[in-house]
């Protein structure tokens, strides 16, 4: 995937400013092909109520604003992405029940307060696939 720096910095500082809790939100971009690029990181709260440390949650309502705001912008949704607050950059079980064919899917792994890694993954008839993270844009 191709991301644009500025998003992708919107994703690292919102893990960070969220941690002990699980921080989420949308990829807005356009596919091309099999890949997808990213211009905007949409933040969604995260609405799960009991396991926040463990889990995240979209609310139909925050993912029909993204698409709107998506729409606006003449982009699509084409991913998620989200935090492990203590845990690694990996997709979790109950990442993989939940995961939309086609949708990728990066996850940044936080340690005591800080971003220690992040990795990106496609979600496909097999399961998780990582896939590459380029990173394009000055700001
Ligand atoms: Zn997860």
């Amino acid at each position: 995937m191709r991301i644009r720096k500025s998003a992708l910095r919107k994703i690292l500082n919102q893990a960070e400013r969220d941690y002990p809790y699980e921080t989420c939100g949308l990829l807005l971009g356009r596919w091309e092909g099999n890949d997808r690029t990213v211009f905007e990181a949409f933040e969604t709260p995260n609405v799960n109520k009991s396991r926040k440390r463990d889990r995240y949650e979209i609310s139909p309502v925050d993912y029909l604003r993204a698409e709107k705001k998506a729409k606006s912008l003449g982009l699509e949704v084409v991913g998620v992405y989200h935090s492990h607050p203590d845990h690694p950059d990996r997709p979790s079980k109950f990442d993989a029940e939940r995961a939309f064919e086609g949708f990728s899917y990066i996850i940044v792994s936080v340690c005591e307060g800080k971003v220690v890694s992040y990795r990106s993954w496609e979600f496909c008839d097999e399961g998780f696939k990582e896939e590459r993270i380029k990173v394009f844009g000055k700001s």
